[in-house]
C-alpha cells in the first residue's frame, strides 16, 4: 500500500490482511520502512486489542504485510513474514522450487530450506543482485532465470519505495487497485482485500510486471516477456474467496458454473438431494443442483464456535489439526436421514475430510452417498505454492503401481467409503472459469511440470533442480 496522500495505511493494512486470512492462518506481519517488522503467530483477530497500539507506533504512509501459509520452512515466528535482508522488507506468495539450489549462489550464505524459508534464500540472492545491477527490475530480470517456483513478492525499501512482482507465469494471483479516498494504491494477492478498504480493483498485475510506488505515483515495468501462462486452477476451486475476481473471472461465478459442468459429466438424476461439503464447495453445489433441477441444502453445518471451528483444514500445517477441524463439521439428520445424497466438495486431496464427512453422513441415516469432486485427482505434489508436498499423502496416489485412472478412483472410493466417487477432469474445470486450459497450471494432477522449469525428484528430502 502507498497513500500519495500521506494517509496512515496501518488501520487498512490490518483490514486488508483480514480479507486475505483464508490465504494463511498461521501467522501473519507488517513491515514499514526503517523498523523491523512486525510479526505475530495466529489470526489477525486474535492481535484486535492491540491495533490501536499497531497503528499508532508503525504509522506510515506505505506498508506491505502478509499471512502465512507454510509450503516450505517452518511454521514458527521467526519464519514469518514480512522478512528483513539490508533494508529490503519482502512478502511472499508462492514456492521457490529450487531454493537449495539458489542458497548455493547466495556467497557464504548457509540457509536451507530446512532452516529457514525460501523468500529468504530468495531475497538474500536479490539483495545481491540489486547491488551488483543497481536496479530492481535489472536484479529480478537476472533472478527469474535462476529461480524455478512460483512468487508474487512485495517489497519494502528503507527509503520508503514499495515494490510488487509477478512471476512470468502467473501461477499466484496478484492484482492491483487504487481507492481515491487517500490517492492509495495498492497491490493484493485478491480483490478480497481491495473491497475490505474501500479500493477499486484496477486490473490484474501482469505476470513477468514489476510495479513501483513512490512520491511520483506508480510506475511499471517488465522484468520478464514470457507468453506462457499457468495460472493455478485449485485458486478456483479451493484458494480464492469467492467474492475476488482473477484473471477476468469472478471466483463465486465460476465455481456456480463448475458445479453446473459437472453435472453435465455426472448427471446423477435419481439423487433426492445435492448438499455442499462447507465452505468451498456450496457455489459449485448450488450449481450442480440448478442444472439438474435436484433439490440443494445444507446438510452439512461447521461449528464456528469450537476452537479451530472457523478455521480452514486443508491449510492447516498438522494432519492432528485438520482431522480436529473435520470433526467439527455437523450433519443435519433432519435433512440427510432416508436420503440418496449428492456431496459436492472441492477437491480430494489426503482424503482426511471426505472420510469423516461420508462416516458422519451414514451415521445421520443417508440411503445412499455419491461424492462428486469438482477437482480433478491431485496425484503429484505442488512445487509452486501449495502444501502437497509428497505424493505418499495423497488419496489418488497409485502406490508406484500405475494404476489406470479408473483403478485409482476405485481405491479412493473404498478408502472414504461413498457408494459412487466422481472426479472433474481438467478441460471441464478449465471451460467453466473460461481459461483455456494450456494457460492453466495443472501439475499437480499431470505430473508434467515444464511449466515451473523443473523435472521433479520425488520422496523424502529430494532436492528441486531448475531445468
Ligand atoms: S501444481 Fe496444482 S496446486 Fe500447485 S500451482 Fe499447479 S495447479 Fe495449483
Amino acid at each position: 500500500m502507498y497513500s500519495l496522500a500521506g494517509t496512515n495505511v496501518i488501520p487498512m493494512a490490518i483490514d486488508a490482511l483480514r480479507a486475505l486470512q483464508h490465504r494463511g492462518q498461521e501467522a501473519w506481519g507488517l513491515a514499514v520502512p526503517g523498523m523491523p517488522p512486525l510479526k505475530k503467530l495466529g489470526l489477525v483477530s486474535q492481535s484486535a486489542s492491540e491495533f490501536k497500539k499497531i497503528a499508532e507506533k508503525y504509522s506510515s504512509k506505505c506498508a506491505i504485510g502478509h499471512v502465512r501459509y507454510s509450503t516450505v520452512g517452518k511454521s514458527s515466528l521467526e519464519n514469518a513474514q514480512p522478512l528483513k535482508v539490508a533494508d529490503l522488507c519482502i512478502a511472499h506468495n508462492g514456492t521457490i522450487a529450487n531454493a537449495d539450489e539458489l542458497a548455493g549462489m547466495v556467497g557464504g550464505c548457509t540457509f536451507t530450506p530446512q532452516n529457514s524459508s525460501d523468500t529468504m534464500i530468495a531475497a538474500s540472492r536479490l539483495v545481491s543482485l540489486i547491488s551488483e545491477k543497481g536496479r530492481m527490475g535489472e536484479a529480478l530480470a537476472v533472478l527469474k532465470d535462476e529461480m524455478a517456483g512460483s512468487y508474487c513478492f512485495t517489497f519494502m525499501s528503507d527509503d520508503g519505495s514499495v515494490h510488487a512482482a509477478r512471476d512470468p507465469k502467473g501461477f499466484r494471483p496478484m492484482v492491483l487497485g487504487h481507492k481515491e479516498a487517500d490517492n492509495l494504491y495498492m497491490v493484493a494477492s485478491e480483490s478480497a482485500a481491495l473491497s475490505a478498504v474501500g479500493a477499486k480493483l484496477e486490473r490484474d498485475v501482469r505476470p513477468g510486471e514489476l510495479i513501483k510506488f513512490g512520491p511520483d505515483g506508480m510506475e511499471s515495468e517488465m522484468f520478464a516477456k514470457e507468453k506462457e501462462r499457468a495460472h493455478c486452477s485449485f485458486e478456483f476451486t479451493y484458494f480464492a474467496h469467492p467474492s475476488s475476481k482473477m484473471e477476468g473471472s469472478n471466483v463465486y461465478i465460476a465455481r456456480k458454473q463448475i458445479g453446473r459442468f459437472l453435472a453435465k459429466k455426472f448427471p446423477i438424476k435419481d439423487a433426492d438431494l445435492v448438499i455442499p461439503v462447507p465452505d468451498s464447495a456450496r457455489p459449485a453445489a448450488l450449481g450442480y443442483a440448478q442444472e439438474l433441477g435436484i433439490p440443494f441444502d445444507e446438510g452439512l453445518l461447521k461449528d464456528r464456535y469450537s476452537k479451530k471451528g472457523p478455521l480452514r483444514s486443508f491449510i492447516e500445517p498438522h494432519q492432528s489439526d485438520r482431522v480436529e477441524i473435520n470433526r467439527w463439521i455437523i450433519p443435519i439428520r433432519e435433512i440427510i436421514e432416508g436420503m440418496h445424497v449428492v456431496v459436492i466438495d472441492d477437491s480430494l486431496v489426503r482424503g482426511t475430510s471426505s472420510r469423516a464427512i461420508i462416516k458422519a453422513l451414514k451415521r445421520a441415516g443417508a440411503r445412499k452417498i455419491s461424492m462428486l469432486i469438482t477437482y480433478p485427482p491431485i496425484r503429484f505434489p505442488c512445487y509452486a505454492g501449495i502444501d502437497f508436498p509428497s505424493r505418499e499423502e495423497l488419496a489418488a496416489f497409485d502406490d508406484g503401481k500405475g494404476l489406470s485412472d479408473e483403478a485409482v478412483i476405485a481405491k479412493v472410493r473404498s478408502d472414504i467409503g461413498a457408494d459412487f466417487l466422481g472426479y472433474n477432469d481438467a478441460e471441464n474445470l478449465a471451460a467453466a472459469v473460461g481459461i483455456p486450459a494450456d494457460s492453466m497450471c495443472f501439475s499437480c494432477v499431470s505430473g508434467d511440470y515444464s511449466s515451473l522449469g523443473i523435472t521433479p525428484e520425488f520422496g523424502a528430502g529430494a532436492r528441486q533442480k531448475k531445468l
